[in-house]
């Protein structure tokens, strides 16, 4: 058995990848690989039988635009659906931005035209206010308040979890009974009313974050890494650590212009 191969699904490439998502996947890629993985990025696409939505190790879906997003729902129904559901309940990690969560949810109402049923797995609703509502768009930064989450990169990062993105949706999305990831600090989120950012279930993360989010804060694609590895081989896994000095220069600079302080490290608050 090749105990050192990672599987990465990329959910309905051409179709959901009008807002640069396609970067997670390749941070993803780049990250294991150069732990010395060996690395399968396998579109999940109109032509994908259920089988292969199985063989996947950590999943990730992008975001889209309302007409594509339909066209996307009505082909992940029946056996793909369910794969779908299988590995999200099983655990398998997986990573939706924007327009892919709204399809895991219960519903999306779009800007024009008829609700489109999600898959349900997120218990959450969005609804697009109309072609004349005002879009969210703009820089995000929120903190990581999924309990878990929060609580393992705590640990990898010995302070919380903050998260920065780029935000772009006409779509509100309300949540449920689901736990929300974060806590917003500078942007609109979920719906620009309740202060809440994206959803963490299981161990799938859905969030309104661009960016693209990974290459953003480089310790949540580590945390998909080795969540994913952990469940494919039954073990603990440590990755060796990165030289992630640009990212932190990027963060510090956008966490300046926007006026929002970043967390100190335990032990030096
Ligand atoms: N079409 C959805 C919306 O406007 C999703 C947009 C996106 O994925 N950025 O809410």
């Amino acid at each position: 058995m090749n105990d050192k191969q990672l599987t990465i699904g990329w959910l309905y490439p051409t179709l959901m990848s009008t807002y640069g998502d396609r970067g997670n996947v390749i941070c993803l890629q780049q990250r294991a690989q150069w732990r010395g993985y060996n690395v399968e990025v396998l579109p999940l696409d109109l032509q994908s039988t259920a089988a292969d939505f199985r063989k996947i190790d950590l999943l990730v879906g992008g975001g889209a635009q309302d007409r594509q997003q339909e066209i996307v729902m009505r082909d992940l129904q029946g056996k793909k659906a369910e794969a779908v559901r299988q590995i999200i309940e099983a655990g398998i990690p997986g990573v939706f931005t924007c327009g892919a969560p709204q399809l895991l949810g219960h519903y999306y109402e779009p800007a024009l035209g008829q609700r489109i049923e999600g898959l349900g797995l997120f218990d959450f609703v969005s609804k697009h206010p109309g072609i004349d509502a005002r879009r969210c768009i703009g820089n995000v930064v929120f903190e990581i308040t999924a309990s878990r989450l929060a609580k393992e990169l705590e640990a990898m990062l010995g302070k919380p979890a903050v998260i920065i993105g780029f935000e772009n949706h006409g779509g509100r999305t309300y949540l449920g009974k689901v736990e929300a990831l974060g806590k917003v600090i500078s942007g609109y989120g979920n719906n620009g009313e309740d202060g809440m950012e994206g959803a963490f279930y299981r161990n799938a993360i859905a969030t309104y974050s661009h960016g693209p989010v990974l290459p953003k804060n480089p310790f949540l694609a580590d945390w998909l890494i080795q969540t994913a590895l952990q469940q494919k081989y039954q073990t603990s896994v440590s990755l060796s650590p990165l030289d992630d000095n640009l990212a932190m220069q990027a963060r510090e600079a956008m966490f300046k212009r926007l006026g929002v302080s970043e967390p100190v490290a335990v032990g030096k608050r």
